[in-house]
């Protein structure tokens, strides 16, 4: 019998319990802690008290006791924790307890205990438990971490489960899919569905693991950019290449993901794909994605339209491709009373503060920046459009971030400025 199976694994009730936990050092304040939250009644035996410890005991949330272990404070105790220095005075209350017939868990010793704890992830609407029959504390630990990395993903398939129907992917045609700004949670539900049923994911470097974990794992997963930026010649190549190969795997039968960050008609090349596609006569379906503007704005809670300060937004390029040769963006044309979303524009953030305040944008026009928007590691910074580009540089901003301009990038609340507002006014009297 491998000593795994004589584990029970079991989610004990703890609400009311009476429980006895002997030491109140770090390991010892931690299961008080959890016992506590689990609304346990919990009696503590310690020479010296950690000071979490003792402020609960002030606050009248446990007992303690400070002496020594006596066999009687087992009576009527459900449950013994022991996390204590001194390996005899561990034993002994294990073996107190196991002749009363009280589970009993002494911290890192296995072979003392009669239920083992183990290492927990909690997601909003999950706990996992892990052990290793306290063999292995470095694989719980790995596991553990592993769960913990990949949160985004399991709640994205939980909520997949409560999906009754399954969207099937045809086979034959090519998704072009907008993956939007990063976080799994801002995909949509027709994205999620035909992610986990595509035969092959074309994907850009925009779009993170996560995101593409959710696609089965026998789907081929192929990338085409590298993570440098990719001009002239070499974005030809590349271009040419994403549409050989969706038309080579749809030809082949495979229902085909064309997966892009964001949204994939705004400065996606979607539209380019598309066309692509209906000249090879291959079957198509475009499934919108929240755009970066969009997802960006509402992780820095900025309005891109306001009753007050806003009435347009503008999706502008900061970059353009070289065969351009220059921007084609009409700067002094953009509509000053609103809000700009300058997308691909931090590497020439000094450029573009420049041909703002040459068509006409007021030196103090508020401004944000917010780098890898609904990711983990989102910054969001901010200040007015003479100090952009030093901002920038100073805060050392990177792609892929977001350049937005207007009054609503200001930070909240705003500052009373005098506007008039259509809010009634109540009267004085
Ligand atoms: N189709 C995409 C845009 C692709 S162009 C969309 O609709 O969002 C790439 C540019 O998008 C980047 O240079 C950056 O300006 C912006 N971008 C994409 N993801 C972003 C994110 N998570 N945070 C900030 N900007 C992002």
């Amino acid at each position: 019998m491998s000593a795994l199976r004589r584990y029970l694994p079991v989610f004990h009730d703890v609400r009311g319990a009476r429980v006895l936990v002997i030491g109140a050092g770090a390991v010892g304040a931690r299961k008080i802690e959890a016992l506590l939250a689990g609304g346990a009644r919990v009696t503590v035996v310690a020479k010296e008290f950690s000071p979490v410890v003792e402020e609960r005991a002030a606050a009248g949330d446990l007992t303690i006791h400070r002496g020594t272990f006596h066999p009687d404070q087992m009576r009527e105790v459900e449950l013994v924790f022991v996390a204590t220095p001194d390996r005899a005075l561990n034993r002994r209350v294990s073996a107190e307890a196991r002749r009363r017939r009280v589970p009993v868990n002494v911290a890192d010793s296995p072979e003392e205990c009669t239920f083992l704890l183990p290492a927990v992830v909690r997601g909003e609407e999950f706990t996992a438990a892990i052990s290793t029959s306290g063999r292995h504390p470095g694989a719980a630990k790995a596991l553990r971490e592993f769960l913990e990395d990949h949160r985004g993903e399991i709640s994205v398939r939980l909520e997949r489960g409560r999906r009754r129907k399954r969207i099937a992917a045809r086979p034959g045609k090519v998704y072009i899919v907008g993956a939007g700004p990063g976080d799994p949670d801002l995909l949509t539900v027709r994205a999620l569905g035909l992610l986990r049923s595509a035969d092959a994911v074309i994907y850009d470097y925009l779009v993170p693991r996560e995101i593409l974990s959710l696609a089965p794992a026998k789907a081929a997963r192929i990338c085409f950019a590298r993570r440098e930026r990719t001009a002239g010649h070499g974005a030809v190549l590349k271009q040419n290449a994403i549409h050989e190969a969706m038309v080579r795997l749809a030809r082949a039968g495979k229902s085909v993901v064309r997966l892009k960050s964001g949204d994939p008609l705004v400065f996606g090349r979607g539209g380019e794909e598309a066309e692509h596609l209906s000249r090879e006569g291959i079957p198509f379906e475009i499934v919108p994605g929240i755009t970066a503007a969009m997802g960006c704005a509402a992780a820095a809670v900025l309005p891109l339209t306001h009753r007050e300060r806003s009435s347009s937004v503008t999706f502008v390029a900061g970059h353009e491709t070289d065969e351009k040769g220059g921007s084609a963006v009409g700067w002094s044309l953009l509509p000053k009373g609103g809000t700009l979303a300058i997308y691909m524009g931090v590497a020439r953030v000094a450029a573009i503060a420049g041909e703002l305040a040459g068509a006409g944008f007021p030196l103090d026009t508020p401004f944000a920046i917010v780098e890898n928007g609904s990711r983990p590691e989102q910054r969001v910074v901010r200040g007015i459009l003479s100090d952009m580009p030093r901002i920038a540089v100073e805060s050392g901003i990177r792609s892929p971030a977001i350049l937005f301009v207007g009054r609503t990038a200001a930070s909240l609340p705003y500052e009373i400025t005098g506007e008039t507002s259509d809010e009634p006014v109540a009267q004085g009297g």
